[in-house]
């Protein structure tokens, strides 16, 4: 049996190893990594609200709660904030309700172990986030993935392995890794065809995507065609945490059944309205105006990779990928771009399949357009030198 330490080592040879880097400061379009000041490329924070001023003032107001909440859910932890937050989010969605977890991947773990057993059938797009396919494992329920957003592939396997028990379709709103988004429409008439539950994991469309930020299902028309609106208040929202929006019998069950939920203290006041601050920012004209400058910079940035001759992998949405292959190469190219000034993280297995090592660039609408254009214009100087192009 090899040590942990060999392990590590083996990992290291084959350009897998992995470690953190430390950020001085707050979360912004620029950060301070390690002493310098650098572009930030590769942040989930699409709005830019990470560091906003109506989100650390509720911080602070939260902080009139107290600190802790000292217990679950269901026990005593249960506070008006938390009312507050999941009226909001059900208002945001256009549900009957909503519940909040402590983060994206206690609601995924949680929601689909709850919802799914044994003898169940799971039905789920082979890019889905490692939170879904976790989740997946802990219901014990029959686990089918389709091929990535192969409609036809899902309908032969509800055909096939629908079982007799209950059915789970479930999908990531925008591919956390690739930028594209799941044909949810087309999903949904197979859900209502096929008797089976539609959930959408939307930690990359809420706030972001559709006319007023409700993410993917809003940009497709399906809003009232999705059984479960999952989703996450740390990415686009800035805060921390995450949801499951839904009828009121789902949140009922979920509240009695998913251990996530249930066997964890609550979220604590100083996070929770902060979460409220971003919601009504995001149904504010600020909010409308944000997204426009995001789509704004993310067909700038996209423009220039395409000329510069990038394959960026079909990306949709604010999430650009730029392939290269190799894992040695892809962190080679990654190490360049901080020496020049850029902060862009490589994408290795697990996280992506073998050979389709990326870098993932994320665009934030409090870019400035030029740093925007000088970061495409470094990427094309390095990619060219490295072969990628
Ligand atoms: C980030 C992410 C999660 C997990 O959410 P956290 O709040 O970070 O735990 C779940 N699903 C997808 C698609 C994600 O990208």
């Amino acid at each position: 049996m090899p040590t942990f330490a060999e392990e590590l080592d083996k990992l290291r040879e084959e350009g897998l190893y992995r470690s953190m880097r430390v950020i001085s400061g707050a979360q912004g379009s620029h950060v301070e990594l390690e002493g310098r000041r650098v572009l930030m490329l590769c942040s989930n924070n699409y709005l830019g609200l990470a560091d906003h001023q109506a989100l650390r003032s509720a911080a602070v107001m939260g902080v009139a709660f107290g600190v802790g909440s000292g217990a679950s859910r269901l026990v005593s932890g249960t506070m008006e904030l938390h009312a507050r937050l999941e009226e909001r989010i059900a208002r945001f969605k256009g549900t009957e309700r909503a519940l909040v977890f402590n983060s994206g991947y206690a609601a995924n773990t949680g929601i689909i172990s709850a919802l799914v057993g044994r003898g169940d059938a799971i039905f789920s797009d082979k890019l889905n986030h490692a939170s879904i396919v976790d989740g997946a494992l802990l219901s014990r329920a029959n686990f089918h993935r389709f091929g990535h957003r192969d409609v036809a592939a899902l309908e032969r396997l509800l055909e096939e392995k629908g079982g007799s028990g209950r059915r789970l379709i479930v999908t990531d709103g925008v591919f956390s890794m690739d930028g594209d988004i799941a044909p949810l429409k087309e999903m949904a008439r197979l859900a209502r065809r096929y008797d089976a539950l539609l959930m959408v994991d939307d930690a990359h469309g809420t706030g972001v995507l559709g006319a007023t930020g409700r993410g993917t299902a809003e940009l497709l028309g399906v809003m009232d065609d999705i059984d479960i609106h999952m989703g996450t208040l740390g990415k686009g929202l800035g805060s921390f945490g995450a949801y499951a929006a839904a009828s009121e019998t789902i949140c009922d069950y979920l509240v009695n059944k998913a251990r996530s939920f249930i066997f964890s203290t609550s979220m604590p006041p100083a996070v929770l309205a902060p979460s409220i601050a971003a919601l009504d920012l995001v149904d504010s004209a600020e909010g409308k105006g944000l997204r426009d400058r995001l789509a704004a910079n993310v067909a700038l940035f996209k423009e220039r990779l395409a000329g510069a001759g990038f394959d960026t992998m079909g990306s949709e949405t604010q999430i650009v990928p730029i392939f290269v292959g190799p894992a040695d190469a892809t962190m080679r190219f990654s190490q360049e771009l901080l020496e020049e000034g850029i902060f862009l993280q490589g994408i290795r297995p697990p996280t992506v399949p073998a050979g389709s090592c990326r870098l993932r660039c994320t665009i934030m609408a409090t870019h400035e357009a030029a740093d925007l254009e000088a970061a495409a214009d470094t990427i094309a100087h390095v990619g060219k030198k490295l072969g990628v192009i």
